[in-house]
């Protein structure tokens, strides 16, 4: 993706409050990520656990999501896939994220939810150079079109968040 600079993610939540993204923990040194091996930028906020962000180029627009984690118990975990980059973890590597929808609908209550890597580093996995050692059963697919399923999954997402409803 093309690089995005710290104002340009601080300005680009649609799902919260002005106050909830001046409170946004930024990923630090933004200057050092390396945006070729990303199709979007998120993040676990380092100072409050239960949160986490993802922000992407969507419509040629940065859109930020601020997303609430929540680790379900094992034994009520319906899936351990994510559900951007299909990649299959043991259940304490997966995690439920849900996003505010915006506008109306997210004042209203209204959320969405996946589960998800639960470092969201699903770029990574889907590239293998995260945790390669770990075998995906089932998995044909090249890394080219492994990173077009995650990005046709993730813009979904960002749509869904983003739809008029
Ligand atoms: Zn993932």
């Amino acid at each position: 993706m093309d690089p995005l600079s710290q104002d340009d993610i601080r300005s680009s939540f649609v799902n919260c409050s002005k106050g909830e993204a001046k409170g946004v923990t930024l990923p630090a040194r933004v200057e050092t990520i390396q945006w070729a091996d990303l199709e979007f930028l998120g993040w676990r906020d380092p100072k409050a656990p239960g949160r986490a962000y993802l922000v992407l180029w969507h419509d040629g627009t940065p859109v930020g999501l601020s997303l609430r984690a929540t680790t379900p118990p094992t034994s009520s975990l319906r899936s351990s896939m994510c559900g951007f980059c299909m990649t299959v973890h043991g259940t304490s590597d997966i995690a439920m994220f849900s996003a505010r929808r915006a506008g109306a609908a997210g004042k209203a209550g209204n959320t969405l939810g996946t589960y998800l890597c639960r470092d969201l580093s699903c770029c990574l996995y889907v590239r293998r150079k995260l945790r390669p050692e770990v075998p995906q059963p089932n998995e044909t697919l090249s890394v080219e079109d492994r990173i077009a399923r995650l990005e046709t999954n993730v813009h979904r997402f960002v749509a869904d968040v983003l739809a008029k409803v």
